[in-house]
């Protein structure tokens, strides 16, 4: 039997860096007047004086995963046992497409079955979807990150991570597909040979 657990559970410690740190938001901010200047827009008027350094502080905050080590975020928890499958549904993350640098946005849901009992938090795996998500990707590639990371630090059975996502740079523009939903996965270990235990863990994931 699989057990399942929900990922909205607060997450107490804050070791993040301050937002911008690392971050040439001076050089973000050039760029971003050039942008204003370049779609014929009056970079000076008042509506827009503050733009640059706002969009330079997203952008820092939308890339902070590449300023933090995502391997941190999965040590085995001490004390804890379970032997049985686990699975986190709905993990919310946004990400920004490498080739438009525009947001996508979705769910990630990670099942593994632990090997000699070895478990980690449940904020730590949103903490290590944030982090391969905060930072220019494509959906395939984080998704692989994630189920890769997880593999090597928890030394799994199995590990397999499905996500889903609307991608802006699809839905607002180019072929203009509003709804349209990526889903990718990627699967390590034991799932890949068993394919009952691939579809216990896809069954609960559908689930509602
Ligand atoms: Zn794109």
């Amino acid at each position: 039997m699989a057990t399942r657990f929900s990922a909205t559970e607060p997450d107490g410690d804050s070791d993040v860096a301050a937002p911008g740190s690392g971050v040439d938001l001076d050089k973000i901010e050039r760029g971003v007047r050039l942008i204003l200047e370049g779609v014929g827009e009056d970079a000076e008027r008042p509506g827009l004086r503050r733009t640059p350094r706002r969009v330079a502080e997203m952008y820092a905050e939308l890339t902070e995963g590449m300023r933090e080590e995502p391997r941190e975020h999965v040590r085995p928890l001490p004390g804890d046992r379970h032997d049985e499958m686990v699975i986190v549904k709905d993990i919310h993350f946004a990400s920004l497409c490498e080739h438009h640098l525009a947001p996508f946005v979705g769910r990630c849901h990670i099942a593994y079955i632990p090997k000699a009992g070895r478990i980690v938090g449940l904020s730590k795996l949103a903490r290590l979807v944030d982090s391969f998500a905060r930072r220019l990707q494509v959906q395939e590639r984080l998704t692989s990150e994630i189920a890769d990371t997880l593999f090597e630090g928890l030394k799994p059975v199995g590990v397999m991570v499905v996500m889903e996502a609307e991608h802006t740079c699809m839905t607002i523009r180019g072929v203009k597909k509003p709804g349209a939903v990526t889903i990718t996965s990627a699967i390590r270990g034991g799932f890949r040979k068993d394919s009952r235990t691939r579809a216990e863990a896809m069954a609960l994931i559908r689930e509602k």
